[in-house]
């Protein structure tokens, strides 16, 4: 109960605010379920007894034409009324699952690695649409539930005037159905939470062999019969779920029919006997057979409604819990200073979540305002690691990161995330137009302004070829996932939209982190030194395994096992006997010399 009030209390308001008829006609409907059987209980036994008694035409007409009249009016407004629904049914389909991938967007990014998490988003995903039918399939029962149990105490009152011994066995017969469902239906739900790891990795592993950007390496790998050999045992996993839950259910389904002929045997044994006695006019008789039949169906429509709202409760819920899914991050309402930034990391140490290996351990760094920081090390020395912390993806284990004096935790999340323009090394585009891809905008919000801003970001990002090639100019789509004509970008030119996305941000301070991994070292260099030279006087973050960066920066932190080795300009780096950088400038030197 207190689940269905927390989902009627979380999903009804919503749905009635975007769809305002939808709750009025499901109660339309409802009217109709409930007066339909009562126009046959009241008129057939005055037609019998008309038939087998005084046989007035006139009489039979008006008893025939409410009978056939009021059915046909109720069934009539009834049909429209579903077909009206109906329509309803794949909007807020849809509109449930934008909240749900809206809500997924803003959560916490440390909860988008979380195997919890991602189980939970499919439970809601799937809950949601297949199980529950979601606040559609929530509604339709929820009244049926309460047209079905008015309807049931006035058949039981038209029963109980002339037969309650009758009643009392429907009674028992239909409780017997009630249980036997719940365990099939426990069954089911018990299948459900098997299967929900099983549909998540089986959706992954589809989507990595049909996505076509992983073509190259599935194909020059030859990894194609790996992936199929897991999909298949994927498949096999599902199946045996599905064999067991249909496998443990056949029994409870038996005993159901076995207890639905008893049913039937009975009413009819005791009605007619009844009949025959004198006990009952033929009338009467009549009027008890549609009663109970009425009732038969109503309870037990009842009793399955029960079940499946259960049942559809217990999914529907799994989004009650992925919306309220907590932030793990504390949050703080402090506003951004404006202007430029002195970043500083205290004794920051930090391990993953779930994992007890440090990453970082007691990493002590100041960024002066304007100041361009090289961040070098070898791959796995914790250099993202450092950035991610830095943008509050993660928050630091131990130790702080104060931004102009006070720590990051405090300020308002969405202003500081504001203050960073980053591009990482695992950079998004999206299948949308290059426009959308830099401004991140959509269509219809852009502005002159911000296309003239983008064809000046694609010059001075170096893509002035690049610009040249798009058919219909900016709003050219990228990939070919929205629209076959659109343009797939070299792994460089894939670079350098990522950098104009972060220029057009234009935010205080700019992180590179290791965007340029793809090219080759002297590439890099004039990569990075084209971006030094537009972000002005910005605060700046270079990170690279390699030197590429160092020449523009004021400053140089060496990064190994998670610490600050080696701290300095270039000149004093260099100079140190046996030092890393020493080491990796020697090395690589032939690049930068
Ligand atoms: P770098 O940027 O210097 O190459 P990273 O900061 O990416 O290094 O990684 C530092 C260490 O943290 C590596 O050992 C890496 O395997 C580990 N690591 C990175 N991301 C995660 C994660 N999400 N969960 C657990 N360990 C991680």
């Amino acid at each position: 109960m207190k689940k269905l009030r927390e989902i009627i209390r979380l999903m009804f308001p919503v749905a009635a605010k975007r769809f305002p008829l939808f709750f009025p006609l499901e109660a339309l409907k409802t009217l109709c379920d409930i007066l339909r059987p009562f126009v046959a209980i009241f008129t057939t036994p005055l037609i019998v007894d008309e038939l087998v008694g005084g046989r007035d035409l006139t009489k039979l007409f008006i008893y025939a034409g409410v009978l056939v009249g009021g059915e046909f009016l109720l069934n009539a407004i009834r049909q429209l009324s579903v077909t009206q629904l109906q329509k309803y049914k794949e909007r807020l389909d849809n509109y449930f699952k934008e909240l749900t991938s809206e809500h997924a967007m803003g959560l916490d990014f440390q909860l988008t690695e979380d195997k919890k998490m991602l189980d939970q988003l499919e439970k809601a995903n799937t809950g949601m649409s297949w199980y529950s039918d979601g606040v559609y399939g929530i509604s339709e029962q929820v009244f049926m539930f309460i047209g079905n149990a008015i309807k049931i105490v006035g058949l039981v009152t038209v029963i109980a005037l002339h037969a309650p011994l009758l009643l009392a066995v429907i009674v028992v017969c239909v409780l017997l159905q009630a249980v036997l469902n719940m365990k099939i239906n426990k069954v089911e739900v018990k299948a459900f939470e098997r299967l929900s790891k099983v549909n998540r990795m089986f959706g992954y592993y589809g989507w990595e062999m049909t996505d076509f950007r992983y073509g190259k390496d599935i194909r020059l790998y030859d990894a194609s019969h790996m992936l199929l050999d897991k999909w298949d045992s994927f498949g096999e996993e599902s199946f045996q779920g599905w064999k067991w839950q249909a496998d443990t259910s056949r029994k409870y389904a038996l005993l159901q029919g076995a207890v639905s002929l008893f049913e039937n045997a009975f009413v009819y044994g005791y009605t007619g006997l009844k009949t025959i006695v004198g006990a009952f006019s033929l009338g009467i008789f009549t009027q008890m057979l549609t009663a109970t039949d009425s009732l038969f169906g109503t309870l037990g429509g009842l009793a399955n409604n029960i079940t499946e709202l259960m049942k559809r409760i217990n999914y529907a819920y799994e989004f009650v819990i992925f919306m309220n899914y907590p932030q793990a991050m504390p949050k703080g309402d402090k506003p951004v200073p404006q202007g430029q930034h002195r970043i500083e990391f205290r004794n920051v140490s930090f391990a993953y979540p779930n994992t007890d290996q440090k990453v970082l351990s007691g990493v002590n760094l100041t960024v002066e305002k304007g100041e361009r920081l090289s961040v070098v090390g070898l791959n796995g020395a914790g250099k993202t690691t450092l950035i991610k912390l830095l943008c509050r993806l993660y928050d630091p284990t131990e130790g702080q990161i104060l931004l102009d004096g006070t720590d990051i935790r405090e300020y308002d999340y969405a202003q500081y995330m504001k203050q960073f323009s980053p591009v990482f090394q695992d950079f998004r585009l999206f299948g949308f137009s290059v426009c959308e891809n830099i401004t991140l905008k959509d269509r219809e919000n852009l502005d002159e302004k911000d296309r003239r801003c983008v064809s000046g970001l694609l010059k001075q990002a170096g893509l002035d070829k690049f610009a040249e090639k798009l058919d219909s100019g900016e709003d050219t789509k990228l990939f070919k996932y929205m629209d076959e004509e659109g343009i797939e970008p070299s792994g460089g030119e894939q670079q350098k939209l990522a950098l104009a996305r972060a220029l057009y941000k234009d935010a205080p301070v700019i992180i590179l982190d290791e965007p340029t991994a793809a090219l080759d070292p002297v590439a890099e260099y004039e990569i990075y030194k084209q971006f030094n030279s537009l972000i002005q006087d910005k605060t700046a973050f270079y990170i690279s395994h390699r030197l590429s960066s160092c020449r523009f920066c004021d400053h140089i932190a060496v990064f190994s096992e998670g610490r600050v080795a080696e701290y300095g300009t270039h000149e004093e780096l260099v100079n140190i006997p046996d030092g890393i950088y020493a080491g990796m400038f020697e090395a690589q030197a032939q690049y930068y010399r």
